[in-house]
């Protein structure tokens, strides 16, 4: 049995079957017993593609209708309160998605990934009992096709890190009670068969964990190893270094260890303790978070430097985690560059590259069609060194010959000088850039894209929208306008589609959550920016009020998390690329007398990385970088930024680096705790803390807006105040914005009749 391991494979299926036909279900359309149907096609479908590609070590249970954090909660029966009446797909959904009666458990990020989890809601007064149908059928459903998989759940410290306990307590008190159930699990799957292998994915042990998490490893793993002698456990750890819980769990009877070669190269460190154990090494080489073609030649050799430690007869090749987190398969992309798509690899893919790096590595004989592809590899990696697609000389230069980095004067005299011109009120009222994307818009911007209209069609029909969104705003008697942004799908990919070095798919459709999938762009080559990408609509929309329209910019952080990153630069260095492109768009802004421009950085906060001895280098170039594309600036030009978070009070000086005159947050959910750390730190710069959440379709009323408004004044003054809803309005209707903004301007107005 040749020596190779995929730690999980993507399950939404290669034309997002799943998701299809779970809307269907969620909408009635169609019955529980279509969903059971699909879903056992993409279970056999996927089985099948790994098992022809010649993987080994083959996954179920890595399947799941919603969440596996979800699916872990039903195995547990840790199922809260509200929700208890309720049974089957019923009950799974309604967790997942809330019902008229019960709101949806909350759903938060899966580490450093986009994909998003649902969090578990435990209370001490739990009492959970196993549920394993869904882990016993699956691995039957594959030995029915003839297929002996591995069975993977997620493992109980990561489970209850990553959980929540009603009452705020710790939730390791729960672990003895989970560990039974894990403890009758295993007892369980011991059943099925006379040797089994499961995977219990650990990827909390990836992160800075407390002595009293660790001290919890070697108790749980002896326990659940000693289980059962038919069941090999592999612990797997992926996203980063896991050496502090490797030390432990070798001094464990698991049979095998998951660690990430890529995201965590301290995990090299490991090996020579490694060597001295009896461990089996799943190696992750391949890269289960992009989407670039794996250099075999290189991987090879990283895999002989392991063996320079660990026995080769220990090892196993690897994906680094599971390629959930990369789209499924290049077979459709039909209208992609040739040459770009020669240097890209999706799941599918992949599975071909681990089985080719498996029988390099060991040694065996390739076929004639592999020893074709490994050629193919060679040359495509090649290529990539030398393609002018990517290594554009006039970007390289401009990078090393970067002299001015940030902004000439300081805030304290750049805000005397543009509250003189801007001539704005205290409290003034503004919106975050996007205005609601109605059916007509997304129509007009699809058949443009599709060739069904013309340029000048397309462009009168933003323009009207433009129209109607700036008086609408005079309306409500907004101070500082937008333009709505109608001509964007999405705040990065409108930037990406004209930026050169950025690529696009047709169906690279990541699971981002539920039934939701998103399609990153690709950043292949160095990015420049060969013309405006907002100054038409900027320009157009300012010509059509007296009042001061803002300009509204992605910042380069954001697009970089939000991208599929190119693996042969570092991420800093693409990132001060992108940081220039926008630079030229804020020079031809000002030029053309656009006086406030907002450059979002949603993502700055979902860059950081797990560890905490990473996160100053990252904060270094993140600041570096906004700061970069904002550097020429004029001093009257007021910057502003946008960031889709609260939770200021671990990176507030972070914030502060970035010197934006104003910064609008989403701080309108907790009142006016989290906005204590602004003026705690003597924060100097504008604040706009979202007066209301956008994210409900709800109306704020004036006394409730009034209300907050009040509590922001106790905690910051009211020149140092902006007034706006807490993140974009494109998800919304006009039939609900236009009174949340009237009821907005109204409650400022009231505040400052009071003030006077
Ligand atoms: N300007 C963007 C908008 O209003 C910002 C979106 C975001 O913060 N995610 O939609
Ligand atoms: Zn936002």
């Amino acid at each position: 049995m040749s020596k190779n391991y995929v730690v999980g494979f993507p399950r939404i299926g290669e034309k997002r079957e799943l998701k299809k036909v779970l809307e269907n279900f969620w909408a009635k359309k169609v019955a529980f017993e279509d969903v059971k149907q699909v879903a056992s096609e993409l279970k056999k479908r996927h089985w099948n593609y790994q098992k022809d590609a010649g993987i080994a070590f083959i996954s179920s249970n890595d399947f799941s209708l919603y969440d596996n954090m979800l699916d872990t909660s039903i195995m547990l029966n840790a199922v809260p309160p509200r929700f208890q009446t309720l049974k089957d797909e019923t009950l799974y959904f309604a967790m997942a998605r809330g019902n008229k009666d019960a709101v949806a458990m909350e759903m938060t990020k899966w580490f450093n990934t986009n994909y998003h989890y649902i969090v578990p809601e435990l209370s001490l007064e739990d009492e959970y009992k196993l549920n394993a149908t869904k882990i016993i059928n699956e691995y039957k459903e594959a030995k029915s096709i003839g297929i002996q998989t591995k069975i993977n759940i997620i493992g109980p410290i990561t489970y209850l890190g990553l959980s929540k306990r009603s009452d705020g307590g710790d939730t390791y008190a729960l672990l003895e009670k989970v560990l039974k159930v894990y403890e009758a699990l295993l007892a369980e799957i011991a059943t099925l068969d006379d040797a089994i292998t499961v995977q219990i994915d650990e990827p909390i042990f990836a992160k800075d964990n407390e002595t009293k998490v660790l001290s919890l490893i070697k108790p749980t793993y002896d326990r659940l190893a000693q289980v059962s002698q038919k069941i090999n456990i592999v612990v797997s750890t992926y996203f980063e270094h896991s050496t502090e819980a490797t030390k432990i769990l070798l001094h464990t009877p698991i049979w095998g260890i998951g660690l990430d070669f890529l995201y965590g190269k301290e995990n090299l460190e490991s090996l020579q303790i490694i060597s001295k154990s009896d461990k089996k090494l799943i190696a992750g080489v391949v890269d289960g978070r992009n989407i670039w073609k794996n250099d075999i030649q290189k991987t090879i050799k990283l895999l002989d430097e392991i063996t320079l430690h660990v026995d080769k007869e220990q090892m196993i090749v690897a994906s680094s985690c599971s390629l959930l987190h990369t789209p499924f398969t290049l077979e459709y992309e039909t209208q992609m560059n040739a040459e770009i798509k020669n240097w890209l690899a999706y799941s599918k893919e992949k599975l071909d590259e681990i089985t080719l790096l498996t029988k390099l590595f060991f040694q065996e004989t390739l076929t004639d069609e592999e020893n074709r592809q490994f050629q193919k590899n060679i040359q495509a990696n090649e290529s990539r060194k030398t393609s002018s697609l990517i290594h554009d000389k006039t970007v390289q230069t401009r990078v090393q010959n970067i002299t001015k980095r940030e902004r000439a004067e300081k805030y304290e005299q750049r805000i005397i000088v543009q509250k003189e011109l801007l001539k704005y009120d205290d409290l003034a009222t503004t919106t975050i850039g996007s205005f609601p994307q109605t059916k007509e818009l997304r129509k007009l911007r699809r058949d443009f894209k599709n060739k069904l209209i013309s340029l000048e069609d397309y462009e009168t029909g933003i323009k009207a929208y433009i129209d109607k969104c700036v008086a609408f705003q005079e309306e409500c008697g907004l101070d500082i306008l937008v333009h709505g942004e109608p001509e964007r799908n999405d705040m990065v990919e409108y930037f990406g589609e004209q930026l050169k070095g950025y690529g696009f798919s047709q169906n690279g459709w990541v699971q981002s959550y539920g039934s939701r999938c998103v399609k990153p762009p690709f950043i292949y080559g160095d990015v420049s920016r060969p013309q405006p990408m907002t100054l038409a609509w900027t320009t157009y929309a300012q010509s059509k009020t007296k009042k001061i329209m803002k300009g509204m910019l992605t910042g380069p952080v954001t697009i970089l998390n939000w991208s599929f990153v190119r693996d042969d630069k570092a991420r800093s260095d693409v990132s001060e690329q992108i940081a220039l492109a926008i630079n030229d768009e804020i020079n031809d802004l000002q030029n053309a007398g656009i006086q406030i421009i907002q450059v979002d950085e949603a993502a700055f906060k979902e860059g950081y990385p797990l560890r905490e001895a990473k996160i100053k280098e990252y904060e270094r170039w993140a600041v570096r970088d906004f700061k970069l594309s904002v550097a020429s600036a004029f001093e009257k030009t007021q910057i502003h930024t946008h960031m889709c978070y609260s939770e200021f009070n671990d990176i507030i000086g972070t914030i502060e680096a970035m010197d934006a005159d104003v910064i609008s947050i989403e701080t309108a959910r907790s009142g006016n705790e989290l906005l204590k750390i602004f003026a705690d730190v003597g924060y100097k710069q504008e604040v706009g803390p979202g007066v209301y959440d956008i994210h409900s379709p709800r109306i704020p009323s004036v006394e409730e807006i009034l209300k907050q408004i009040k509590l922001l004044l106790e905690v910051l003054p009211k020149k140092q105040l902006w007034i706006n809803p807490d993140c974009g309005l494109k998800t919304r209707t006009y039939s609900e914005i236009k009174p949340s903004l009237e009821n907005m301007v109204k409650a400022v107005s009231i505040v400052k009749a009071q003030l006077q």
